[in-house]
């Protein structure tokens, strides 16, 4: 069992925080809103710190979860900041979804100051932090995710080394490329149905055994039909990955014609008021 903290108790950190107190390891937990931390220990146990600094200070393990590459490079790199604090051998693992480019800043800070730092974006959803059954994609060195992936194995059902610094975060853009033009499809599948007066319950119900067959149709495509988006993966959130993605491509040259309109889709979807909404609220644009 590690000496481990935890910063960031979002809707992601606060479970998987949990978990891997559950799982016996010593558990040290910081939140920008302080009294979010509080009560985590006071319902887990633990200890909780004031700055990133003092609750990465003396641990073996620094697991993240924040918002985007400026809130990383806050808690990380600021005066008060994790990397001040990290002892000489530890590892930093960070599952915020950001751009591989944080990713590989952070590394090279990382092992200026004689510590490891892993990039370790996660799928599942908020469902699978609670249930502890993330999928964790990731970039770093073989030596120190070794070390690492028991303790990820907590929160996580499958988690693998991507290679170097920045490659888990690629992967994650890879999935969300994959999110990103399913869901318009299914959008469009459902929306057409509706039009040509189908049950469309029992349309999904048969598809879904075929070649059409998804996560997203398997887990979304009942509530898409219903017009239920209050809960799952936000657009804010979608859009915050897409323009990662975007941002990418420009720099690899890769051609993303799709996730580009998509983008806009979710753009329009933010503009009907629909910002916290679940990513399938892609098909509330093709009803408005
Ligand atoms: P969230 O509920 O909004 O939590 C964000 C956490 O980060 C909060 O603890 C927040 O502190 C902290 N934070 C944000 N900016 C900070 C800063 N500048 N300094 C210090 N702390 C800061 O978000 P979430 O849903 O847990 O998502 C976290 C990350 O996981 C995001 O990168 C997201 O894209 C990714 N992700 C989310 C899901 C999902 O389904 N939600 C799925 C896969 C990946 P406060 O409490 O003080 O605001």
């Amino acid at each position: 069992m590690a000496k481990v903290a935890f910063l960031g108790l979002g809707v992601m950190g606060c479970p998987m925080a949990r978990h891997l107190k559950a799982k016996g390891h010593e558990v040290t937990v910081y939140n920008r809103t302080a009294s979010k931390a509080e009560q985590w220990t006071s319902e887990h146990g633990g200890r909780s710190a004031t700055t990133p600094r003092e609750a990465a200070q003396g641990q073996e393990i620094v697991f993240a979860c924040v918002g985007n590459d400026d809130d990383l490079r806050q808690v990380t790199l600021g005066s008060d900041g994790a990397f001040q604090g990290m002892s000489a051998g530890a590892i930093f693992v960070d599952h915020t979804t950001a751009s591989a480019e944080v990713a590989r800043e952070l590394d090279a800070a990382a092992r200026e100051k004689g510590f490891s730092f892993i990039d370790a974006p996660v799928s599942g959803g908020q469902a699978g932090a609670e249930n502890g059954v993330l999928t964790v994609m990731c970039g770093g060195d073989q030596e120190a995710y070794a070390r690492a992936e028991p303790a990820i194995m907590s929160f996580a059902r499958a988690s693998r080394l991507m290679g170097p610094a920045g490659s888990g975060q690629l992967t994650k853009m890879i999935n969300q490329i994959c999110i990103a033009g399913l869901v318009q499809g299914l959008a469009e599948g459902i929306h057409f149905g509706k039009k040509a007066g189908l049950d469309i319950e029992a349309v999904l119900e048969v598809i879904s055994k075929g070649a059409a067959g998804s996560w997203q149709m398997e887990n979304r495509g009942k509530t898409m039909n219903q017009g239920k988006f209050d809960f799952g993966f936000a657009v804010d959130w979608m859009r915050k990955d897409l323009s990662i993605v975007l941002g990418e491509a420009r720099k690899n040259g890769a051609s993303l014609p799709v996730t580009a309109i998509v983008d806009q889709f979710y753009a329009e979807v933010q503009a009907m008021g629909g910002k916290r909404w679940d990513t399938s609220s892609l098909i509330a644009r093709l009803e408005k």
